[in-house]
């Protein structure tokens, strides 16, 4: 790290490996951003390949110094007894005499480097996903989404005209990341004395409970299915965008994404009313509420996708 550059005193403040062991690490709540950011950060190591000259830029234990790979994926049982799992080449210099370092052409050469005494030359990092070897955030999101492949529903789970936000809304609450009373409870953000559903006062106020298993919600459910002659109501929201979608007949599926996606968007509207406005929508209402809003989607789309609907 460059020591001219302002934001390294920050850095040296927050992440010293001295100041660190001087003020432990908190155990109670921490942001959720920095939180997801540091689990890539074992990631990001893995892609920067190291050629050391001095060692105080490169890590002992943790950089890709020795032929792209880490010390530590080589010799875990040697990480896991070290002393200092941060100290750099030039502060941990003596384990380059000790086993598992020697009889090691490349490590001997590093070690005649890192001890030439005129010696100032800063270690050189390269980016191992580009073919000129400096950093992009492009790259390093395709390695970590693994061009999102390994997603079940990103084939089809954004083609329509549906609204941005209510395609969004959907999507967090399949991953279970929308701001339920069970995930704020988790959070220790809930405001109320329980986590209980507001709707129907039976249950924890779960993803799947509110969209799928809350007695309200299921009136709705059941309300669709009979008029579109979907097979049955899915019993998790993972089963609604896995088995259950796959169950319908293929011309069904665009009409049933749209009323999956209209249900749950209102549901969450109906939720919210209830909390901050204490207004209980009667189911009747709802229903209407969710017919006229899919209508209203239908004759926006375009021609080929409204054809297409029309025919189911
Ligand atoms: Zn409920």
């Amino acid at each position: 790290m460059d020591p001219s550059w302002g934001g390294s005193k920050v850095i040296q403040f927050n992440y010293d490996p001295i100041r660190t062991l001087s003020w432990p690490i908190q155990s109670g709540r921490v942001s959720f951003f920095w939180k997801g950011v540091l689990t890539c950060l074992p990631a990001l190591r893995n892609c920067i390949s190291h050629e050391v000259s001095s060692g105080k830029d490169t890590l002992f234990w943790k950089d890709g110094w020795l032929n792209g790979i880490a010390p530590m994926n080589l010799w875990p049982e040697e990480f896991y007894t070290c002393r200092r799992p941060n100290g750099t080449i030039h502060e941990l210099g003596h384990l380059l005499d000790e086993v598992p370092c020697i009889d090691n052409d490349l490590i001997d050469q590093v070690r005649a480097k890192v001890r030439r005494p005129d010696n100032l030359l800063g270690d050189k990092k390269k980016w191992r996903l580009t073919g000129n070897e400096i950093f992009s955030v492009k790259t390093f999101y395709n390695f970590l989404i693994d061009g999102g492949l390994r997603c079940p529903v990103s084939r089809f789970f954004w083609r329509g005209g549906w609204p941005k936000k209510i395609n969004l809304f959907n999507w967090l609450a399949w991953k279970n990341k929308i701001l339920s009373l069970e995930n704020l409870t988790v959070r220790r953000c809930n405001r109320l004395p329980t986590d209980t559903c507001v709707l129907c006062h039976a249950g924890s106020e779960s993803c799947d409970h509110l969209f799928i298993d809350c007695s309200y919600t299921k009136q709705v459910w059941e309300h669709f299915i009979r008029l579109l002659h979907f097979p049955s109501a899915p019993t998790s929201l993972k089963d609604l965008w896995g088995h259950w979608r796959t169950g319908l007949a293929n011309k069904k599926r665009i009409f049933g994404d749209l009323v999956a996606k209209a249900i749950v968007w209102n549901i969450c509207l109906a939720r919210n009313d209830c909390i901050f406005n204490d207004n209980v929508l009667h189911i009747n209402s709802l229903i209407l509420k969710i017919a006229r809003m899919i209508m209203s989607w239908c004759s926006s789309v375009s021609e080929g996708l409204r054809e297409k609907m029309e025919a189911t």
